[in-house]
């Protein structure tokens, strides 16, 4: 009998183990997929939202796409519960799905500031495609948005909300913009420049409530100061969808916990994505990356060991990269690691920053920001997130950042890290044609 593999979750993790098991299996399996929502590109949705790309854009793959790779489809339907011993999921309409093995790709959702009225009308998340469909249709030209959080999210629509014609506030809890993406300085550099650019920036501002106010709504803070405005974003975190694997015995921690081989504590169950805690590249520790590039990579590990092989992941390097208004702000791996011997330079009049954090001589973490039309700025996002990737040895190279961290070209080229980095792959082998497999990839 083909093995059968079921996917809950049709996000990039999902989607992406799919593409894998079709690419890896040596004989054709069956594959089920149950998802909450079809399968789409939640990092897309800031380009839904400026219009830049039409909705049939943010699409990964159609009902009939998934016919073609031979997935059978419970589109709409959430898995309600799990049953490693007995092989079954049940869904919310009670269908039981038996299974081989599983993965659980079921993400994240975004969760709200707890203040009255933040669930009211004209209140939004971003986090979904509905959720863009309702921000969309609730701004027009010379509306004044108020965006609660000032953290990674909050900050990949924040060009899309301007492009708009909107007017735009920031209000922040934290006494400063970005707190889990850069240091103070970077963040100060931000904000000013936010602010030159007429974004309206409040940090250390605790939202109390959220009032309605003759149509539009009325945000008052715990030290005053109320704020009107049409629409309210609240971009204030997340939290990992595994309340439904309540009774099922998988180990669960902030994240499913996995081994290297993306395997969960139930030996036919694997995680991948948002919703897993795996290895951190850089500290070795496990850890929750809720970002694009570790769904992907651990969905292609996760779907490479259900079809059969042995794929050891080595760990997911945090990255943040986000451009705001022309400037281009990064941070990657250990940026805030206090044990880290640090150097840092700030030009403040461009207004551009590089921050390096070594543990011996390797680079352990990054933080860069400079205008995005400025060609410094681009190649060295590039080339510090390949210095810490790599985890290479610098040599005398670590002193000669120390001095000059904004002469990152020199101690990339001669360290050599592009013929270590460039044969890198996730599965051992370079990514397939379309035509060798199924699967176009
Ligand atoms: C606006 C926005 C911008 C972003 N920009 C970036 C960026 O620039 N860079 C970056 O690295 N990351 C970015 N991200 C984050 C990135 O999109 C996520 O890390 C990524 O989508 C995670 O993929 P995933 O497959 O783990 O989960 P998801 O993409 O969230 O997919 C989870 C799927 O599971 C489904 N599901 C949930 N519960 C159940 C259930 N019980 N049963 C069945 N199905 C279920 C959901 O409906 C969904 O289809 C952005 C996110 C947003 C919202």
């Amino acid at each position: 009998m083909a093995t059968r593999h079921l996917i809950i979750g049709g996000g990039t993790a999902g989607i992406n183990a799919i593409r894998t098991i079709r690419e890896e299996e040596r004989e054709h399996s069956e594959i089920t997929l149950v998802s909450a929502e079809p399968p789409y590109s939640r990092m897309v949705l800031p380009y839904y939202l400026d219009r830049s790309i039409a909705e049939s854009h943010v699409f990964t793959a159609t009902a009939r796409v998934l016919a073609g790779w031979g997935v059978k489809t419970h589109l709409g339907r959430r898995a309600a519960a799990l049953d490693p011993k007995a092989g079954t999921c049940t869904l919310d309409d009670g269908t039981a799905v038996p299974y081989d093995d599983c993965l659980i790709a079921t993400g994240s959702s975004p969760v709200r500031a707890p203040v009255p009225g933040a669930d009211g009308p004209r209140v939004h998340s971003f986090w979904t495609l509905d959720e863009a469909r309702g921000v969309l249709a609730g701004i027009a030209r010379g509306s004044h948005v108020v965006m609660v959080g000032a953290g990674f999210i909050a900050f990949t629509i924040l060009n899309s909300i301007l492009s708009l014609g909107a007017r735009l506030t920031i209000v922040e809890m934290e006494p400063r913009i970005l707190p889990r993406m850069i240091d103070g300085t970077g963040a100060g550099l931000v904000e000013a420049w936010l602010e030159t650019h007429g974004v309206a920036i409040r940090t250390g501002a605790r939202l109390a409530r959220i009032e309605d106010a003759k149509g539009r709504k009325r945000l008052r803070f715990a030290a005053g100061g109320d704020l009107t405005c049409d629409l309210v974003i609240m971009a204030t975190g997340i939290k990992t969808n595994l309340d439904w694997l309540k009774g099922s015995g998988v180990s669960v921690n902030r994240g499913v916990v996995v081994d290297d081989r993306l395997r969960s504590s139930a030996d036919n169950v694997y995680a991948a994505g948002d919703v897993a805690e795996g290895r951190d590249l850089i500290s070795g520790e496990p850890a929750v990356h809720a970002i694009e590039p570790t769904a992907q990579e651990h969905g292609r590990i996760a779907g490479a060991n259900m079809a059969g092989r042995d794929v050891r992941y080595r760990g997911s390097l945090i990255i943040n990269i986000v451009e705001v208004c022309h400037l281009d702000v990064a941070s990657f791996g250990a940026w805030d690691d206090p044990k880290a011997e640090a150097a840092s330079g700030v030009r403040a009049d461009r207004p551009a920053y590089r921050k390096l954090l070594w543990r011996g001589d390797r680079l352990t973490g990054a933080i860069i920001l400079g205008p995005s039309g400025d060609i410094w700025t681009t190649n060295d996002v590039g080339m510090l997130k390949g210095l810490v990737q790599s985890g290479a040895p610098l040599g005398a190279w670590k002193a000669h950042l120390k001095k000059n961290p904004f002469d990152v070209k020199l101690a990339f080229i001669a360290s050599g890290i592009t013929k270590a980095l460039l044969p890198e792959t996730i599965l051992g082998r370079p990514a397939k044609a379309p035509g060798d497999t199924p699967v176009a990839v």
